[in-house]
């Protein structure tokens, strides 16, 4: 009640219902952990199916806050990017990542890429390219070491600021990748006119690949066009080697998933490779 609040926020924060409370806090700490850079990578292979090598990692972000507990990134990150705030936190993911490349380099790993999530909000960003390039340059590191995934929607509104910033990508050695493709609504020849390397395959495809016989059929069909279209294919969530199997059959060209790996930290993921190496 009004008499029993301590002062007007905690009388009205009570009232409040529990979403509105969630968002009043996830808005509070998701600040707080910005200024903290309280933010940690996870990294989950890329492997290619024709010689059973790891060709790359995927930085995936995790949070874990004191009053919140764990939040999925499913759930933080469209809230910051509502609020704007997926900026900065983006930023400090690049940072993290040119941290974890040094690792992975002293312990002997030269060629793995590191694949980078780029929100949508930051690609359109006018200053991405610069705010990108500058994180690098401060690590003494180049866009050669990282892949930018980039959902169907980010580009899906082809203007020329779009096209011109996936080149300039390009030119400075990312290699790009469409995440989460067949969830949008676009058309893969529409994709023709994008610097693209990799397509990745939604796992809400993968997922049904053995039981459903239209969902085999659009991967397949997804991974042959791809090919004509000079882009490799990327298969995720693969979880079991009946869906690593029939993608193998149906010629994909890379697997990530729980079959392989959860995404782990660094450390974690060095003693994975090493072990890797010996098989
Ligand atoms: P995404 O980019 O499509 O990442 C793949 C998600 O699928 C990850 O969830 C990963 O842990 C999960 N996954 C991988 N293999 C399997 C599998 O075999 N089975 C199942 N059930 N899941 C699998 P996560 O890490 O919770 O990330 C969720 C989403 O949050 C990402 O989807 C991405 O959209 C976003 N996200 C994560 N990290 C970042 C980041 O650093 N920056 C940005 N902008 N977004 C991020
Ligand atoms: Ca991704
Ligand atoms: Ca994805
Ligand atoms: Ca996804």
């Amino acid at each position: 009640s009004k008499q029993n609040g301590r002062n007007g926020f905690a009388f009205y924060f009570e009232d409040l219902n529990i979403d509105t409370r969630r968002v009043l806090v996830l808005d509070t700490e998701i600040r707080k952990a910005i200024e903290n850079k309280d933010f940690e990578l996870y990294f989950q292979p890329k492997v290619s199916i024709g010689d059973n090598k790891i060709v790359g990692i995927e930085a995936l972000v995790r949070w874990k806050n004191e009053k919140l507990g764990f939040v999925s990134p499913n759930e933080f990150i469209p809230f910051a990017e509502e609020t704007g705030l997926i900026i900065p936190i983006s930023e400090i993911i690049i940072e993290k990542a040119c941290e974890e490349l040094r690792k992975l380099r002293n312990a002997g790993f030269y060629d793995l890429t590191i694949a980078l999530n780029i929100s949508s909000i930051h690609f359109h960003q006018y200053s991405f390219l610069d705010s990108i390039k500058n994180i690098l340059e401060k690590n003494n590191t180049s866009a050669q070491n990282f892949e930018i995934e980039v959902t169907e929607r980010t580009v899906m509104n082809s203007d020329s600021d779009t096209i011109r910033k996936l080149v300039r990508l390009k030119q400075l050695g990312f290699k790009l990748s469409i995440d989460d493709f067949g969830t949008g609504y676009s058309s893969l020849s529409y994709l023709v006119r994008f610097p693209l390397d990799y397509l990745k395959i939604d796992r809400s495809f993968i997922q049904h690949i053995i039981t459903l016989d239209d969902k085999q059929a659009v991967v397949d069909a997804i991974i042959q066009m791809a090919h004509r279209l000079k882009m490799e294919v990327v298969a995720e969530g693969v979880e079991s080697v009946q869906q690593l199997n029939l993608l193998k059959e149906m010629g994909c060209d890379y697997i990530q998933g729980y079959y392989y790996s959860r995404p782990v930290p660094m450390d974690e993921l060095i003693e994975f490779l090493q072990i890797w190496e010996v098989v």
